[in-house]
């Protein structure tokens, strides 16, 4: 399965810690594409913007396992329940055709049509040619707040070892 996964940051070395977040995940599933880092405001509350991106990913697991994975990651990284900074933030955005409800994991994610932060880097991901699976992408009258800080392909380059 093809999975859009959402990672964010807005403490410590961001920028370390972002790329260890993904680094992690790669660990378990094949990376396939890393859009650019995007820096924006904290949403819904006071801190530090964080550094977002969007990744795709192949996996054989199912959608709960690869949560579950997400938050072993986010812990690792020392992400604290009910503090809204983050070291490390893994969302699942979309997974193939799955839409799923359930009281942990929904998918598509709930919120992901409310963010810039989101919407932008998967446009570009999409734009690669990478699959939408029909997703339809929202366009921001107002996306001043969404900053490329690194270029897709200079991370590519980065994560070579
Ligand atoms: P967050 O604060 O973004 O890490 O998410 C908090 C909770 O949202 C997690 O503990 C998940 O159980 C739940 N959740 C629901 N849908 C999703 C999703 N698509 N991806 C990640 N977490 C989700």
């Amino acid at each position: 399965m093809l999975v859009y996964v959402g990672v964010g940051c807005n403490e410590g070395e961001r920028f370390v810690n972002l790329i260890r977040g993904i680094r992690f995940i790669a660990k378990r599933y094949v990376i396939l594409a890393v859009s650019s880092i995007y820096r924006t405001k904290a949403v819904g509350f006071k801190g530090r913007d964080f550094l977002n991106a969007v990744i795709l990913l192949r996996t054989y697991d199912n959608p709960f396992a690869v949560l579950s994975y997400l938050k072993t990651v986010e812990h690792l990284l020392g992400r604290r329940s009910n503090d809204p900074n983050r070291p490390f933030d893994g969302d699942i955005l979309l997974w193939e055709n799955l839409y799923l409800e359930s009281p942990i994991l929904t998918v598509p994610h709930p919120r992901m049509y409310l963010r810039a932060f989101v919407q932008i880097p998967l446009m570009e991901l999409f734009k690669r040619g990478f699959p939408t699976f029909g997703y339809k992408l929202r366009t921001f009258a107002d996306v001043g707040d969404v900053v490329k800080v690194v270029d897709g392909a200079a991370l590519q380059l980065l994560a070579v070892d």
